[in-house]
C-alpha cells in the first residue's frame, strides 16, 4: 500500500458528537495500522455557522480522547493550509481552470427560473434536473450578465453512463449518471460547495483513503465526476454505517447525551468511550469486547467494518466504564477523578490544603473503596462525599430501623465507649472489639454494625465498614457517633 494518509475535516458549526468522534477514530486506528498520515482539516467556509468555540470544543475533545493528528491546525503540515477559509484562492483558481478547459461554465438562472424548469420537468413526470441552459450562452451574452447578474460555476456532469464507487466496507455501489445534473461547485457567493472544495482538498493533501459517515455516500459520486474533471486520481473511499437510536431512527438530542464534552462531564473516562465507539460498527470477531487502544490498533481493519447501521447503546457504555473504573491504575483514575470531586467541592478544607502528593494519595485510598460500586466518576464522586465531609444527611430509612428503637441510644453509648478504647485504632482490632461487644450485649453484629455505618456515613449501605472506620480515625469517628447520638436526643 501506498503511504496512508487520511483525514478527518469536521466544521466547527458544532460539538464533536459520537459520530464525528466514531469516524474520526476509524480514520486515526487506520493511519496508525498502516504507519500512515492522520490529518485534520476545518471545513469552515459556512462563515455564519463556524464558531471558534466550536472549532476550540472540536479540539479539546479529540485531545481528550487522545486522538491526535499528525498535520493540521497546531501541527502544521507541509500541506496547510488545513483551514478552508485559507484555501480560497486554490478553489477559485480550480474553478477558472475549469471554465478554461471547457468543463466548468457561469450560471446565470435566478431561483424563478430554475424552479419554473423544475415544474416543467414535473409536470411530464421527469425528477429534477438542470437543463444546462447556461451552457450555451454565446461569449457576448455571458459577457453582458456578467456585467450585472450574480452567478454560479457548474460543473459538466455526463449524461450517461455510470459512476461507480468502490466503497472498501460495501464493495461497488452504482449510481446512474442520468442522476447528476451539471451540479453548482461555486457557489453565488463566491464560495465554493462542500463538495468541490472537498475533492479539491483531498487530493491536494494526497489522501489516500476517505473514510467517512455513511450519509455522506450520495455525495461521494459528485466528488468522483468532479475529480475526473479536475484531472486527479480518485482516493479509496470507506463509508462507516450510520449511528442509531435504541429505538432505530437517527439518533439526536432526545436520546440523551451525544457530544464527546457531554459523556465528559458525566464521568466517562476517554478510554471506555474509545472501546465503545471502536465497537459501534466494527468488531474484530471472537466476541471481544474489552480492548486497549494498542489492541485496537492492531486488529483494526476496515474489512471488519459492518455495512449495518450500527445501534447506540449507552448501557453498553456505562458498563464499559465501570470496567475500566474497576481496573486501571488509580494513579489514572484519581487524576481523572479531581475535576469532579472540585466542581462538586467534595473535598474537605483540609484536605484540598494538603500538597498535591499527599492529597491524591488520600483520594486515591478513597476512589479505590468505592470504584466496586460505581459506574462513572461523577458517581465516585456522590460515593465519596462522607470520607470529607461531615454534613451529610442520614438516610431515613435507616433512621426509622437503626437509631428509633428503644435500645438505639445505649447502643450507640456502648459503641462509643469501645471505640474510644480499642487500641490500636485498626481493623483488625476494632473488628475484634464490636464482635466483642455483640456478644456481650447479646445482639447480632449487624445490630452494632448498621447503626456505626448510619452515624459514620449516614448510608445504610458503602463499603467495608471496617475500612471506613480506620480511613476517618478515631477522634472523627467518635464525632460523627456523636452527632447520631444527638439527633436521637433531639427527635
Ligand atoms: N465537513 C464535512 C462533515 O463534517 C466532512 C465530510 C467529509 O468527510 O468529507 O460532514
Amino acid at each position: 500500500m501506498t503511504d496512508v494518509r487520511v483525514r478527518f475535516a469536521p466544521s466547527p458549526t458544532g460539538e464533536l458528537h459520537i459520530g464525528g468522534a466514531r469516524t474520526t477514530l476509524f480514520n486515526w486506528l487506520f493511519a496508525r495500522k498502516h504507519g500512515g498520515k492522520m490529518i485534520l482539516r476545518i471545513d469552515d467556509t459556512d462563515k455564519q455557522r463556524s464558531s471558534p468555540e466550536f472549532l476550540k470544543t472540536i479540539f479539546t475533545s479529540l485531545n481528550w480522547l487522545g486522538l491526535d493528528w499528525d498535520e493540521g491546525p497546531e501541527v502544521g503540515g507541509e500541506y496547510g493550509p488545513y483551514f478552508q477559509s485559507e484555501r480560497l484562492e486554490i478553489y477559485h483558481s480550480e474553478a477558472q481552470r475549469l471554465i478554461k478547459e471547457g468543463k466548468a461554465y457561469y450560471c446565470f438562472c435566478t431561483p424563478e427560473e430554475l424552479q419554473a424548469e423544475k415544474e416543467e420537468r414535473r409536470l411530464q413526470g421527469l425528477p429534477p434536473r438542470y437543463s444546462g441552459k447556461c451552457r450555451r450562452l454565446s461569449p457576448e451574452e455571458r459577457k453582458e450578465k456578467m456585467a450585472g447578474q450574480s452567478f454560479v460555476i457548474r460543473i459538466l456532469a455526463p449524461e450517461e453512463g455510470q459512476t461507480i464507487v468502490d466503497d472498501l466496507i460495501r464493495g461497488p455501489v452504482v449510481f446512474e449518471n442520468d442522476l447528476f445534473d451539471d451540479f453548482i461547485i461555486m457557489k453565488s457567493d463566491g464560495l465554493p460547495t462542500y463538495n468541490f472544495a472537498s475533492v479539491i482538498d483531498d487530493a491536494k493533501m494526497e489522501i489516500t483513503h476517505v473514510i467517512r459517515g455513511e450519509e455522506h455516500l450520495s455525495n461521494t459520486p459528485r466528488q468522483q465526476i468532479i475529480a475526473r474533471q479536475l484531472g486527479y486520481s480518485i482516493p479509496r473511499y470507506a463509508h462507516v454505517p450510520m449511528i442509531l437510536a435504541p429505538d432505530h431512527t437517527k439518533l439526536s438530542k432526545r436520546h440523551g447525551a451525544t457530544s464527546v464534552h457531554e459523556y465528559r462531564e458525566m464521568g466517562i473516562l476517554p478510554e471506555a468511550l474509545i472501546n465503545y465507539l471502536a465497537l459501534l460498527g466494527w468488531s474484530p470477531g471472537e466476541d471481544r469486547e474489552i480492548m486497549s487502544m494498542d489492541e485496537l490498533i492492531d486488529s483494526f481493519s476496515l474489512e471488519k467494518v459492518s455495512k449495518n447501521p450500527a445501534i447506540y447503546d449507552l448501557k453498553k457504555l456505562i458498563w464499559l466504564n465501570g470496567h475500566y473504573l474497576r481496573t486501571m491504575e488509580l494513579e489514572t483514575i484519581v487524576l481523572r477523578a479531581l475535576p469532579f470531586f472540585e466542581k462538586d467541592d467534595i473535598l474537605s478544607e483540609k484536605v484540598a490544603s494538603y500538597q498535591e502528593k499527599e492529597r491524591n494519595r488520600i483520594i486515591e485510598k478513597v476512589v479505590d473503596l468505592v470504584r466496586d460500586r460505581v459506574k462513572t466518576l461523577q458517581e465516585v464522586v456522590e460515593a465519596s462525599d462522607y470520607f470529607f465531609r461531615d454534613d451529610f444527611a442520614y438516610n431515613p430509612k435507616g433512621v426509622e430501623k437503626h437509631f428509633r428503637h428503644k435500645n438505639a441510644a445505649g447502643i450507640l453509648d456502648e459503641i462509643t465507649k469501645t471505640l474510644s478504647q480499642v487500641e490500636p485504632f485498626a481493623a483488625a482490632t476494632i473488628k475484634e472489639e464490636l464482635e466483642g461487644l455483640s456478644r456481650r450485649l447479646n445482639v447480632s453484629l449487624g445490630q452494632i454494625n448498621l447503626p456505626v455505618r448510619l452515624a459514620v456515613t449516614g448510608r445504610t449501605m458503602g463499603p467495608d465498614l471496617l475500612e471506613i472506620i480506620s480511613f476517618l480515625g478515631r477522634d472523627e469517628v467518635l464525632a460523627r457517633l456523636k452527632r447520631a447520638k444527638q439527633l436521637l436526643i433531639q427527635s
